[in-house]
C-alpha cells in the first residue's frame, strides 16, 4: 500500500513548479531533494526566460565546426579531455540530431514549448508574489563581425518564421541600447518580448516558500533507487528508509538517467556543464541579458552583481571545475569590460541535456505510475511552467494542453 500520493524526486525549478501545479490540482505532493531546493542548475543560470531559444544546440553549422571544437579546450563548446570515449554514445546521437532535417524537427518541437514562456512565467510569478524578480527589457545577441552577423541571419530567419519576435540592431542601435558594450562591426538582434530573472537563486527561494505555503511537503533525502511494484512505487533512500508512492515524478535534472534506467527506460541523457562568474556591483554594465554570440555566454544584470553565464563543456557529472575554462571565461569578460579583472565568485553546474535538445516530459514505459520531467538543457528555467502543466496531465491521465509525442522518453 502506498503511503504517499505523488512523490517528486528533485526540487530544481522543474520539480518545484511541477509540485505547485500538482498541489493546485488537488494532489498531495512530497518533494524530495538531497540538497537545498533550487540549489542545482536552477540557481546558477543566466536568468533568461528565453522564448526565442528555439534553436537546438545540434545543428548543421555546429556539425561543421565539430573537428575544430574537439581540439579547442577553452572555446564556447568544448569536450573535456579524457571524456571523449564515455561521451561517444551521446555524441553519436548528437551528430545524428544535428543533421538538417532532424535539426529542423527539433526546432519545431522546442518552439511548441517556448513561445508562450513569458506569459506563463508572468502568471506564475504573480501567483507567488515574485513579479519583482522579473525584468521585461528583452534580451540581445551581439555579433562582432559583419560575416558572423550575416551567417546568423539565416538561423534568426528560421526562428522568425516560427513566430519569435525580433528586431535587428545596427552597431549604432546597439550602442544606444547598451552604451557600455564595446563597439562591434556586425550588429545584433533584440528579442523584445523576452523576460529575464533578476536573481534565479532568490526566485528558487521564493518558489520554495510558496510551495510549502500551499501545502507541499519537503523532505531532504537522497533517493537511491526507484522500484515500481504492483500498487506502489518504492523509493529506497540512502538513509536506509523507504517511501511508497502511488505515483512518482522523476525531475532530478542531469541526475535523472539512473532512475529511468531502473524503471527500464534507456535514455540518452548526459550533461552540458556550464559556468558562471559574478562581479559584485557591476550590474549596470548591461540593461538586459546580452549574449556575445561568438563567446557563447550572457552578461546578465542581477541584483547587486553582473553574472557572466554560459558556455558548454561536455565532461560528465564527476569531473571537477575546470580552472582553465574559468580563466578563459574571465579573460573574455575582461575583454568586454577591462576593469572587471577578477570575479567575486565562480560556479559550475550541470545542464540536463538530451542529444536533440528536447526535454523528456513523458509517462514511463510503465505508464503514469512513473512520469519523467528532465532533460531541459539550456532552457529549463524557461520551460518550467509549461512542463509543470504537461506533468500534471501525465500524472492525472488527462489530455495534455499540447501533444507530447515529441518529448516522449522512447523517441530514440
Ligand atoms: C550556465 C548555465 C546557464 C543557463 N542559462 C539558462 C537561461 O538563461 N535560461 C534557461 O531557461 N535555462 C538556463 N539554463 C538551464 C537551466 O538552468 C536548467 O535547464 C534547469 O535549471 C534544469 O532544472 P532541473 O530542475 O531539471 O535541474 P536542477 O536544477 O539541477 O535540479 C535537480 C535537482 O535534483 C536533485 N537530485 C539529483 N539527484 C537526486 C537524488 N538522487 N535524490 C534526491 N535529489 C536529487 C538535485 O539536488 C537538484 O536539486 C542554464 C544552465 C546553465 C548551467
Amino acid at each position: 500500500m502506498a503511503d504517499q500520493d505523488v512523490v517528486i524526486i528533485g526540487a530544481g525549478v522543474i520539480g518545484l513548479v511541477s509540485a505547485l501545479e500538482l498541489k493546485r490540482r488537488g494532489r498531495s505532493v512530497l518533494l524530495v531533494d538531497r540538497q537545498r531546493p533550487g540549489s542545482g542548475a536552477s540557481m546558477g543560470n543566466a536568468g533568461t526566460i528565453a522564448d526565442f531559444a528555439v534553436a537546438p544546440i545540434g545543428s548543421p553549422a555546429l556539425l561543421k565546426q565539430l573537428p575544430e571544437i574537439l581540439l579547442q579546450q577553452d572555446g564556447p563548446f568544448s569536450i573535456r579531455s579524457g571524456a571523449l570515449m564515455s561521451l561517444m554514445p551521446w555524441l553519436g546521437q548528437f551528430v545524428w540530431q544535428s543533421l538538417g532535417s532532424n535539426a529542423r524537427k527539433n526546432m519545431q518541437a522546442i518552439a511548441a514549448l517556448t513561445l508562450d514562456a513569458g506569459s506563463r512565467w508572468q502568471a506564475l510569478a504573480t501567483s507567488i508574489n515574485a513579479d519583482h524578480l522579473l525584468h521585461s527589457k528583452g534580451c540581445i545577441y551581439v555579433y562582432e563581425s559583419k560575416a558572423s552577423f550575416l551567417l546568423a541571419k539565416q538561423d534568426l530567419a528560421r526562428r522568425a518564421a516560427l513566430g519569435v519576435p525580433m528586431q535587428w540592431l545596427s552597431p549604432a542601435d546597439l550602442a544606444v541600447l547598451e552604451p557600455h558594450w564595446p563597439q562591434v562591426e556586425g550588429g545584433g538582434v533584440l528579442f523584445p518580448a523576452a523576460q529575464s530573472v533578476l536573481d534565479p537563486g532568490k526566485l528558487m527561494q521564493e518558489l520554495t516558500e510558496a510551495v510549502v505555503k500551499e501545502g507541499v511537503e519537503l523532505m531532504t533525502a537522497e533517493v537511491q533507487e526507484v522500484s515500481p511494484q504492483r500498487g506502489a512505487v518504492v523509493l529506497n533512500l540512502s538513509s536506509g528508509k523507504r517511501l511508497q508512492a502511488k505515483q512518482v515524478v522523476v525531475a532530478a535534472g542531469a541526475h535523472s538517467k539512473k532512475f529511468a534506467d531502473q524503471v527500464g527506460d534507456a535514455v540518452p541523457l548526459d550533461t552540458e556543464r556550464g559556468y558562471h562568474l559574478e562581479y559584485d556591483g557591476a550590474e549596470a554594465r548591461v540593461s538586459r541579458p546580452v549574449c556575445s554570440a561568438a563567446d557563447g555566454f550572457y552578461c546578465s544584470p542581477m541584483l547587486g552583481r553582473l553574472r557572466a553565464a554560459g558556455t558548454v563543456e561536455l565532461g560528465g557529472l564527476a569531473a571537477p571545475v575546470s580552472e582553465a575554462r574559468v580563466a578563459s571565461l574571465s579573460r573574455r569578460v575582461a575583454a568586454l569590460f577591462p576593469d572587471l579583472q577578477s570575479p567575486s565568485r565562480v560556479w559550475m553546474g550541470f545542464r540536463p541535456s538530451m542529444p536533440d535538445s528536447r526535454p523528456v516530459i513523458s509517462p514511463s514505459r510503465l505508464g503514469r505510475q512513473v512520469v519523467y520531467a528532465f532533460g531541459h538543457g539550456h532552457i529549463g528555467l524557461t520551460l518550467a511552467p509549461v512542463t509543470a502543466t504537461l506533468v500534471a496531465a501525465c500524472i492525472s491521465g488527462q489530455s495534455p494542453a499540447l501533444p507530447i509525442d515529441a518529448y516522449r522518453v522512447d523517441r530514440f
